[in-house]
């Protein structure tokens, strides 16, 4: 059986530095700020917005949201990022995604400050990763480096295989593994082969969207499975990517969900906040 990697260790423990860290940028007189920008009332985006709520006020992250109606326009949602931008007292901006349909999602991400953007989304700092450098990362991927990590396990040499190539997950992913010495393998909905690729990797990483998509046969024994996938099944129960019950006698460590990668990317939300915070304040 394989050995559960525990998300909600992990992420205490990231959480419990962060909280340590906010508290060494108080005594210096920083007072570190997320603010969260909501469109809409959708209720998955009001749930996760309300975690991070919770999350920063465990933290000692003043936060800030802003509500809009639906039907905000784009001048209008474009014109509270400028003015957040433009304020001493935030240092993070995070705009909760997806936005109703008649915005246009790559005009706002562009419109955030790179220096706040702690989702890590801006193409300045999607640009900034791809050349390795890394400030403010992308919080998934940035999750699943932790969690290994913690596990002691060490890309370098090994053969990750990623489905997804997504924007947010599967190609910052990639890059993340490559800056760590693995070889990368991408996967998507035009990949031939899947399995016989799959069945290669020594760590796999599954970002699809679709409830166990990823089944014992496409598992190398051994393998550290990754489950990044946030999906609900037919009787409404949160789930991820992978066919856990099946994929566990196979695995060698494998994530579960929920309590594996979803907690990892709400605490590296919170560190990202600190990264901006300080940044900001030393370059005043
Ligand atoms: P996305 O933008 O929909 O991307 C899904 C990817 O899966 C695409 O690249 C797609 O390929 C690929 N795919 C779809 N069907 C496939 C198939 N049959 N074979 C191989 N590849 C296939 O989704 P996302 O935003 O990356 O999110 C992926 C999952 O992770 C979702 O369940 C989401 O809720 C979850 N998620 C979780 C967290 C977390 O914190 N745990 C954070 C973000 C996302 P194409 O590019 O060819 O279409």
């Amino acid at each position: 059986m394989a050995t559960i990697i525990d998300g909600r260790l992990v992420s205490k423990q990231i959480l419990e530095a962060a909280a340590a860290h906010a508290a060494e940028l108080s005594e210096r007189g920083i007072r570190p700020a997320l603010a969260v920008v909501i469109v809409g009332d959708d209720p998955a985006s009001r749930v996760y917005v309300d975690n991070k709520k919770k999350d920063c006020a465990k933290t000692g992250i003043a936060s800030y949201e802003y509500t809009l109606p639906a039907d905000t326009q784009q001048g209008e949602l474009l014109a509270i990022i400028r003015g957040l931008n433009s304020r001493k007292d935030i240092h993070g901006i995070l705009v909760q995604l997806p936005l109703p349909a008649h915005l246009d999602e790559k005009e706002v991400l562009c419109a955030i400050s790179p220096l706040k953007d702690v989702d890590a989304f801006h193409p300045v700092n999607v640009g900034h990763i791809m050349i390795g450098d890394f400030t403010l990362l992308p919080c998934t991927p940035a999750g699943v480096m932790e969690l290994l990590s913690a596990y002691g396990v060490s890309p370098a040499g090994k053969h990750c295989v990623i489905i997804g190539r997504s924007n947010i997950v599967g190609k910052p992913m990639a890059m993340l593994m490559l800056k760590a010495d693995a070889t990368v393998t991408v996967c998507h909905s035009k990949t031939r082969g899947l399995a016989d690729i799959t069945r290669q990797a020594d760590i796999l990483v599954a970002a699809v969207g679709k409830a166990g998509f990823v089944t014992a046969d496409m598992v190398k024994p051994g393998a550290v499975v990754i489950d990044v996938g946030m999906n609900r099944n037919s009787e409404g129960k949160l789930c991820g990517d992978v066919d856990f019950e099946a994929v566990e006698k196979i695995a060698g460590m494998i994530t579960p969900v929920p309590g594996g990668v979803g907690v990892m990317t709400r605490a590296m939300l919170m560190r990202n906040t600190l990264t901006a915070a300080e940044n900001l304040e030393d370059n005043r």
